[in-house]
């Protein structure tokens, strides 16, 4: 028997992103009309299918990962250009709460 990711304590974004509860919750918000589009081409007027569910504030940064109101669609490209962005967010966060 193998434990479910659910119930370890500490856990990377990696494994969340796998859980079935991010899993589902992804699945429900795509499935609706204001997280058909991304939010990030919208802020400049331009329409691209969104691809992906992101993390408005990246987790760790972030206090809860399945909080809905910190979530928005976004577009490939502009996922990727914001991940960039979040990176030294969050490397930043953890130099910051090193012990
Ligand atoms: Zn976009």
């Amino acid at each position: 028997m193998q434990p479910r990711q659910e119930d370890r304590q500490r856990q990377r974004s990696d494994d969340l992103y796998h859980t079935s509860r991010w899993t589902k919750l992804s699945a429900a918000l795509r499935s609706r009309p204001d997280f058909a589009c991304c939010a990030e081409c919208a802020r400049h007027g331009i329409v691209t299918p969104a691809t992906v569910v992101d993390h408005i504030v990246p987790w760790p940064v972030c206090e809860d990962f399945f909080d809905t109101s910190n979530l928005q669609p976004l577009c490939d490209k502009c996922n990727h250009d914001k991940g960039q962005r979040d990176k030294q967010l969050i490397q930043r966060y953890k130099q910051t709460h090193q012990r």
